[in-house]
């Protein structure tokens, strides 16, 4: 090690011989110019050469407080001075206590509802899902409903990476060749052919219907159903109207099975409620946090239980939830956790971001006219347009990517889905043009 600055060059011929990337064929990992970060601040990257971009990708959807936050750096660095971690098993500390009750008195409540007052730490989202997986099938096998061993989850639906989570996604790019490992129904699979992910009211009409309608049938082996509430993130930011969740929370309540709302990405405003659950007044058994929890600063999670699951699992040591890691609770996720909290409350970011959401709600509407573009859409400070059908390999969205880098804005696209997920504190001048530029790359493709 030494503290010369590396050339970009060098850094990148290093990066190909010995980085393994996510999501990246090696034929993409030597072609793709990668940008060379060396600071990021607000919604800028920061290159090497001293070009700065805008980033349309929230840093893979969790910069909701703008990068570098002199609030959450000053949180980060006063917890690291006193106590950077210690195990949680057998220890307390203030941050996650602290960090726990302020949870349970935001998380969505209302009269007769669930009321989730128990909080397990983790450290990202995949995780935070697998822990209400087994805690939902730990509930029911002990207590007196042991064929309650299987979860349902929509078409599109994605969870996460791990094994577990995977059982219940269904981005085929991602976990089709990890098929024969995963367990349970698949997502999509109970509908017995494929369908992609619906368009229009009318596709989602019949989804749920077939949803609400197999867990009735199949009330007795259901130990819960998963959902991203109104926005299916990875499988193109698809949306959905908030009736379809108020109705599956009913037939939840009917057969008495767990809804589990998978709030990772939508969580913290980013849709335009704290929670995408208020959407629909819902309040899941379960709900699963991570991405904006710790401000897109630290890897953190947290998984939001009711008292009644809960209860589930109290006794002797048999009925434990047998699962924990190293990082559980760390002190410093958890005060970054605490001041992102505080910001949203001193700084009103999410009330604050509602006109700028209006703002990218026109402009995504309005590329909705050019002739490459098939349909648009838009919730709170997400919003994306199709270019196409052909799903996550398609590679229409990288042209516009390419494009958009040369008029200095980084877009990630989901295939022929090109989306912006901008921080909730962007100030209307970056957003302005970051959207400028994505209009013109768009508009580039022509018919
Ligand atoms: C990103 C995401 C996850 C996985 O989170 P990681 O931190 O990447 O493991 C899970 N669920 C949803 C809805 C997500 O968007």
């Amino acid at each position: 090690m030494t503290d010369v600055p590396r050339s970009t060059a060098d850094l990148v011929a290093a990066d190909r011989r010995h980085l393994w990337r996510p999501y990246t064929s090696s034929e993409d990992h030597a072609a793709i110019e990668p940008l060379h970060v060396v600071e990021a601040v607000g919604v800028e990257l920061v290159t090497a050469d001293g070009a700065r971009f805008l980033d349309a990708t929230g840093a893979w959807w969790c910069n909701n407080l703008g990068f570098r936050h002199p609030r959450l750096v000053d949180a980060l660095t006063r917890q690291a001075a006193s106590l950077p971690h210690c195990a949680i098993a057998g220890n307390t500390h203030e941050p996650a206590v602290r960090l726990a009750e302020e949870l349970v008195s935001i998380a969505p409540r209302g009269d007769g509802g669930p009321s989730l007052d128990r909080v397990f730490y983790s450290d990202n989202g995949s995780t935070s899902v697998e822990v209400a997986l087994k805690m939902a099938f730990q509930y029911w096998a002990q207590n007196g409903r042991p064929a309650r061993n299987r979860f349902l989850s929509l078409p599109g639906a994605y969870h996460g990476d791990t094994i577990g989570v995977m059982s219940v996604s269904e981005v085929d790019a991602f976990s089709g060749i990890f098929q024969p490992l995963l367990f349970g129904d698949r997502a999509g699979a109970w509908l017995g052919e494929t369908s992609a992910t619906p368009h229009d009211d009318m596709g989602w009409d019949a989804l749920f219907g077939r949803l609400y309608d197999h867990i009735e049938a199949h009330e007795d082996e259901i130990a819960g159903v998963i959902v991203e509430p109104l926005v299916q993130g990875a499988s193109g930011m698809r949306m959905y109207d908030a009736k379809y969740l108020r109705a599956l929370r009913a037939v939840c309540d009917r057969v008495d099975t767990f809804l589990i709302a998978d709030e990772v990405f939508t969580g913290f405003g980013r849709t335009g409620r704290f929670w995408a659950c208020q959407h629909a007044d819902v309040i899941p058994d379960l709900l699963c946090t991570s991405k904006g929890l710790s401000g897109g600063m630290m890897p953190f999670a947290a998984t939001l239980a009711s008292a009644r699951i809960y209860e589930g699992f109290r006794g002797d040591k048999t009925r434990a939830l047998m699962h924990g890691h190293t990082f559980c609770g760390n002190p410093l996720g958890a005060a970054i956790a605490l001041e992102v909290l505080a910001t949203y409350r001193e700084e009103q970011t999410l009330e604050r971001s509602l006109p700028k959401a209006a703002l990218l709600a026109d402009a995504i509407a309005e590329m909705g006219e050019l002739a490459s573009v098939k349909r648009t859409r838009s919730l709170g400070m997400v919003a994306a347009l199709d270019l196409g059908d052909e799903g996550y390999l398609s590679g229409l969205g990288w042209k516009v990517a390419a494009r958009a880098r040369a008029g200095g804005v980084a877009l990630r696209p989901l295939g022929d889905t090109v989306y912006v997920v901008p921080p909730l504190t962007i100030e209307d001048e970056h957003l302005t043009r970051m959207l400028d530029v994505i209009h013109e790359s768009v508009d580039s493709l022509g018919g």
